[in-house]
């Protein structure tokens, strides 16, 4: 991925597409999360590393983890990615890949909010047992 790829996906200016169709969700919802006041709350929104792209293995990638376990937005920034169907970078903490079978159950039907807080609930559980 080069430097003009990373910088056009940087979450703080990533610009949204059309909501997936099977992600459960309010109009109110879509409002706040298609706007850019949540995004320049975020932690890594003035980041020029691109970690939050990197390969989710690598060191960078576990930094910009550490980095969202304590950002202020995680949860809007994880609603965003899923429902917007973000295939590139780590939102929320997660990886596409964890982000694939959260988007699993949105398609079985589960809410976007009950698959964000329980996914965040499971992340923070996770994020204390490497903490200590
Ligand atoms: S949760 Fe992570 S990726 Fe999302 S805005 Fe915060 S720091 Fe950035």
């Amino acid at each position: 991925m080069n430097d003009n790829v990373v910088q056009s996906h940087r979450v703080a200016f990533r610009s949204f597409g059309i909501p997936l169709a099977h992600v459960r969700t309010t109009a109110a919802a879509i409002k706040e999360l298609d706007g850019i006041r949540w995004r320049l709350r975020g932690r890594c929104s003035s980041d020029e590393s691109g970690a939050w792209f990197k390969d989710p293995r690598t060191p960078a990638a576990r930094t910009a983890r550490s980095v969202c376990a304590s950002c202020p937005v995680r949860a809007r920034c994880l609603s965003a990615a899923l429902l917007y169907g973000e295939e590139y970078g780590i939102w929320g903490g997660l990886d596409p890949e964890q982000r694939a079978a959260l988007d699993r159950r949105l398609q079985r039907g589960e809410t976007l909010r009950a698959v964000v807080t329980s996914a965040l609930a499971l992340r923070v559980m996770e994020d204390l047992d490497e903490a200590v």
